[in-house]
C-alpha cells in the first residue's frame, strides 16, 4: 500500500467511512484513528501497531456533548471536561454498550477524550462516528509527533496520513480513573498534577493507584528506543560510562568536557513544557546516531518533569 502525506480532509473522512485507517495529528501525538464503532476496523488498529488486545484504546469525540452516548458521565466528569477539553485530558469512565468490548481491552470502562487540534476537530466534524486512536507507532516504540514519524514506521500500512505539523504538546494526554470523587492518575501527561489538583481535592498518583484501577496498557517497557538508555544524574552517568560511545539527552545544559558522539538540548531555558514538546523527537533523532548508549537527565519532579520521568523511565525499562 502506498502512504499519503497531505491535508485532505475529505479523502481522509471517506477512508474513514470505508473502515481504514488515517494517521491524524492531535495537540499530543499523533494517533492510528479508524472507525471506533466497528469492531473490524479496530482490530485492524491493534494489527497495524502490533498491540497487544488488552491494551485498551482511547476514543476521540468530536465535542464534550458526546460524552454520554459513550459512558455514564458522573457530575464530577462533566466538571473535568468542561475544564479541560478540548485537551490532552482522557477521562476512563463506565462504558456504553455501544462500544465495542475490543476497544476497550474486553474491560467495563472506557477511555474518552476531545482532541485539541483544528485538523482533528474538523474531520471528526465530517464523520458521524467516534474515532478510536492509539499512538501512531509500533507498539512499544517512540510516539510521533510529526507526519513524517508515523511515516517512518507505519508508511506501506495505511493510505494516508494527515499532516498537522509538530504536536503542540508532544506528550501523550493524562489519563485519568474517576473512584467517587477521588482522582486516579493513571498516565501522566499532557495535564499536569498541579492543574488536576486546582480543580479535583484529592489527587492520587499512579504510584498510588491500586491494582484495581491501574491501566491494563502501563506497561513497564514503552516509548523505547532501540539504543539503549539510562536514566539518572548526566555528570555521574557520563563519568561512570566514559568508554562508551555516548550519546546525551539533557533539559538545558550539557556537563562539561563531556565526550559524546550526540546530545539533545530539550530546552536551553530550563522550561518543562517545552521540554516535553521537543522530548520524542529528540529521543528519535539519538537513536539514529548509532551511540551504544543514550545516558538522560532526569527531570525536576514537577509540572511537565513528572510526565517527561515516566517516559523516559519506561524507555529505560527492558
Ligand atoms: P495510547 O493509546 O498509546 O496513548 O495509550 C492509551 C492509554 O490509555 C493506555 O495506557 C491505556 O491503558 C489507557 N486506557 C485506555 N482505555 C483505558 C481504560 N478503559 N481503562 C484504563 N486505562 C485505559
Ligand atoms: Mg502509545
Amino acid at each position: 500500500m502506498k502512504t499519503e502525506i497531505g491535508t485532505d480532509l475529505l479523502y481522509a473522512a471517506a477512508l474513514l467511512r470505508r473502515g481504514e485507517l488515517v494517521g491524524m495529528p492531535t495537540e499530543t501525538v499523533y494517533g492510528l484513528a479508524g472507525n471506533a464503532l466497528d469492531s473490524d476496523t479496530v482490530l485492524k488498529i491493534y494489527a497495524t501497531k502490533g498491540r497487544p488486545h488488552f491494551n485498551p484504546l482511547i476514543v476521540h469525540l468530536q465535542d464534550i456533548s458526546e460524552m454520554s452516548k459513550y459512558a455514564e458521565v458522573p457530575a464530577f466528569a462533566q466538571t473535568l471536561a468542561e475544564r479541560f477539553w478540548p485537551g490532552p485530558l482522557t477521562l476512563v469512565l463506565p462504558k456504553k454498550k455501544i462500544i465495542p468490548d475490543i476497544v476497550t481491552g474486553g474491560g467495563d470502562t472506557v477511555a474518552l477524550r476531545v482532541p485539541a487540534h483544528s485538523l482533528a476537530h474538523e474531520l471528526l466534524s465530517l464523520i458521524d462516528f467516534p474515532l478510536a486512536a492509539p499512538s501512531a507507532n509500533p507498539a512499544g516504540y517512540i510516539s510521533p509527533v510529526t507526519a513524517e514519524h508515523v511515516c517512518e514506521q507505519l508508511g506501506g500500512k495505511i493510505a494516508y496520513i494527515l499532516d498537522g505539523g509538530t504536536c503542540s504538546v508532544g506528550i501523550e494526554s493524562t489519563v485519568i480513573a474517576l473512584k467517587q470523587d477521588e482522582l486516579v492518575v493513571l498516565r501522566a501527561g499532557g495535564v499536569t498534577l498541579e492543574d488536576l489538583k486546582s480543580v479535583a481535592g484529592s489527587v492520587k498518583l499512579p504510584t498510588q493507584a491500586t491494582g484495581q484501577l491501574a491501566s491494563p496498557g502501563l506497561l513497564k517497557s514503552h516509548y523505547a528506543p532501540k539504543t539503549k538508555l539510562i536514566l539518572g544524574d548526566l555528570a555521574n552517568l557520563i563519568e561512570e560510562h566514559q568508554s562508551r560511545k555516548l550519546a546525551v539527552l539533557a533539559l538545558s545544559h550539557l556537563p562539561q568536557n563531556a565526550a559524546i558522539v550526540a546530545s539533545e538540548i530539550l530546552s536551553p531555558a530550563g522550561d518543562l513544557t517545552q521540554a516535553a514538546h521537543n522530548l520524542f523527537a529528540a529521543m528519535r533523532r539519538l537513536d539514529a546516531v548509532d551511540a551504544e548508549l543514550i545516558l538522560a537527565e532526569r527531570m525536576p519532579e514537577h509540572s511537565f518533569g513528572v510526565a517527561i520521568n515516566d517516559r523516559l523511565e519506561r524507555a529505560a525499562a527492558l
